[in-house]
């Protein structure tokens, strides 16, 4: 069942998988955990009761080691690990509601309890284990790891290995797993994986073995039945999501009330969580989770990620030098949730730049200023008689409840999309309304006012949008606008609502919400401040900044920035269309602009003549790629000047998920051929 047909009533128990702590925090821990973090603080704001869990996985053989290669207590050494993951959530502003670490009691109860109970009912059962096992790794492995005879980590010999263990009667459950999985095929996702998972299961499941022997590996948890053998850290593991229930006031309770969990993990620990678990939760009585949602892996400039490699992202560095907020919502917009994605600084730099700087900081220290100027007293009213643009209301009602729609549904580059598809239209209107004039007439003063009140509300109700994603901008926009909103206890149906903007206004101008970035990732010198009476985001004459030096105007036109979903326009008739003229046009040479990161020069051919077009593709394509390219444009659009260089026409593109995509044609043919 998907989170948004659930009954508000219903509470949402988000879990990510526990993180082990042989391992420092890198993108991927990150990923999973913001990921829950914006599901729960959405389902929050749609009203639905959330419990959201993390925690760390602190047993096992590998933790084991590590500790005493440095010599440590093993409890010392996840001490001093396990703060890296705890602290990096408090940075990252996860809101989680409690933080297990399986070293702690009430785990450890749990999990023995769950053992007794499984060993009671004959679940669990003594039996011979045989392997290889390397002496030097201390593990076993299968005849097909060590098919060449050598340890597959350490290329040592292995050998064989006849011990006495306890293993948990997992084979039996495989045709009642199966059948559950066929009657619940939305429970894993994407689709791909659950397919996976229903491959993996046409093979006969094997009974897992579940202890170890002390005198072998003592860091785990001390199995009740048998003194000598601690509980493989597998099985510990996965007992957190109903232990931290259980072991709060009103066990059965709340186990019955959050239960069945959601859980988010990284595709790579599928196996563990898809046939383990869900086998040892129905042992226990226990339904398996709701959904179990695994998402993919992050490369890094194309290549996978990796220690060996030495490109492992840490989220620590990049978030403080982006900010928390950035490297949330970079991983949130960039790549699409069940699939890989590609982590490099251009991309990074690149959204920082477009969406973030330009599209919304931009629009709310502009609006915010234009607002301050028009007040009275400092104060800036809602004027008298005022009604909200029918546009942008209609615009609000159709596009932001699909922003937590979405969410829900783990699509959260298509949410953020969304979002900013209303964030475009803020700019747009802004550009339509030209407040900028309104402001020399005094005359037109309700008008102005009208209009900003429509952009500040528009604004607002953004920020409401905004906050599971970037919760301390969301605060940030809230707090400029004065109103009276704090996140705690946010919701859709309220604060989401138009018309919520306090009547009177103490504006001031705001420090930018966003740094521009160099390619090199530091920060442009001289942050644009919010201009006001000035052509904005045209490709007019630039207006001197307060150092006196000209500001950069950034187009928004060809091709730049158009919304993924828009709403439909209204209908024209053919002589509308006919007016305009749409030719295939060859490019002959293409340039940067100087100064600027997205426009390039082209000269193209259109049939009858050549023309210079300037376009906003820099960041889609190189120069180098464009020669020689049949591409469409618009040849009888008024020219106009974009930084310092006259637009004969425009390029006509898509925007995608990524920058932009040419239109070109799938036949030869000659420029200026007629388009009808
Ligand atoms: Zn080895």
């Amino acid at each position: 069942m998907a989170q948004d047909e659930m009954s508000p009533r219903e509470w949402l128990y988000l879990t990510t998988p526990i993180y082990y702590v042989n391992d420092i925090p890198h993108i991927g821990h990150a990923y999973t955990t913001i990921a829950c973090d914006v599901v729960a603080r959405t389902s929050r704001m749609t009203g639905t009761p959330v419990f959201f869990l993390t925690g760390t996985d602190e047993h096992g053989q590998k933790v084991w080691q590590s500790a005493q290669k440095l010599n440590l207590p093993a409890k010392i050494y996840v001490d001093r690990i396990m703060p890296r993951f705890r602290d990096l959530w408090k940075f990252l502003h996860i809101s989680n509601d409690d933080f297990i670490r399986t070293t702690e009691e009430r785990h450890i109860l749990g999990v023995q309890e769950a053992l007794n109970q499984l060993w009671k009912k004959g679940d669990i059962y003594e039996g011979p284990y045989e392997g290889w096992y390397c002496m030097f790794d201390e593990r076993f492995w299968t005849q097909k790891d060590v098919s060449d005879g050598l340890c597959p980590d350490c290329k040592r010999p292995v050998e064989q290995v006849l011990e006495t263990n306890y293993f948990f009667k997992m084979s039996q459950y495989q045709d009642w797993l199966v059948s559950w999985y066929r009657e619940h095929p939305d429970a894993i996702r994407p689709e791909s994986r659950y397919n996976e998972i229903m491959g993996f299961l046409e093979k006969p499941l094997e009974d897992l073995c579940i202890s170890r022997p002390v005198s072998r590996m003592p860091w785990g948890i001390p199995i009740p039945f048998a003194k000598d053998y601690v509980t493989y850290v597998w099985f510990d593991a996965l007992l957190n999501y109903i232990t931290v229930p259980l072991s709060m006031p009103g066990t059965a309770e709340n186990l019955k009330r959050l239960w069945p969990a959601t859980h988010v993990i990284g595709k790579d620990i599928l196996t563990t969580h898809a046939v383990y678990w869900p086998t040892i939760l129905h042992a226990l009585g226990l339904e398996p989770a709701r959904l179990i949602f695994a998402h993919g892996w992050w490369t890094v400039n194309g290549e996978k990620m990796s220690k060996s490699r030495g490109n492992a992202v840490d989220p620590v560095l990049y978030a403080e030098r982006f900010g928390s907020d950035t490297l949330r919502y970079f991983l949130m917009r960039e790549g699409q949730f069940g699939q890989d994605s590609d982590f490099s600084d251009s991309s990074l730099i690149q959204r920082v730049n477009a969406d973030l700087a330009n599209d919304l900081g931009n629009l709310l220290s502009r609006v915010v200023a234009m607002a301050s100027r028009s007040a009275e007293d400092g104060m800036f009213r809602i004027p008298e008689g005022y009604v909200p643009s029918p546009e942008l209301l209609q615009a609000a009602r159709e596009i932001l409840p699909e922003v937590p729609r979405l969410t829900l549904r783990f699509e959260f580059h298509k949410a953020l999309g969304t979002l900013w598809t209303f964030i475009s239209l803020l700019n747009r209107y802004v550009d339509s309304k030209a407040p900028w004039v309104l402001a020399k007439d005094p005359d037109r003063k309700h008008e102005l006012d009208c209009v900003l009140s429509d952009l500040l509300e528009g604004i607002r109700v953004t920020a409401v949008y905004l906050a599971p994603f970037m919760p301390q901008t969301a605060i940030r926009i809230i707090e400029s606008l004065k109103s009276s909103e704090s996140l705690t206890g946010l919701s859709y149906q309220t604060d989401g609502a138009w018309g919520r903007l306090p009547k009177t206004l103490a504006l001031e101008p705001v420090l930018p919400l966003f740094e521009k970035r160099n390619p090199d990732g530091s920060v442009q010198k001289e942050p644009r401040p919010a201009r006001v009476g000035s052509p904005e985001r045209r490709g007019e004459i630039p207006a001197p900044s307060p150092s006196g030096e000209p500001i950069p105007a950034e187009p928004l036109k060809t091709g730049e920035s158009q919304p993924l979903t828009r709403p439909a326009k209204p209908e024209i008739d053919l002589e509308a269309f006919q007016g305009i003229e749409l030719t295939p046009a060859t490019v002959l040479a293409a340039e940067p602009v100087p100064k600027s990161k997205k426009l390039l020069k082209l000269t193209v051919d259109i049939g009858r003549e050549k023309r210079t077009v300037v376009a906003g593709i820099a960041g889609s394509y190189t120069p180098g790629e464009l020669i020689g390219k049949t591409i469409l444009v618009l040849a009888n659009l008024k020219p106009a000047k974009l930084m310092g260089v006259e637009s004969q026409g425009m390029v006509l593109a898509a925007q995608t998920e990524t920058g932009v995509s040419l239109i070109t044609f799938d036949r030869d043919l000659k420029p200026g051929s007629e388009i009808r």
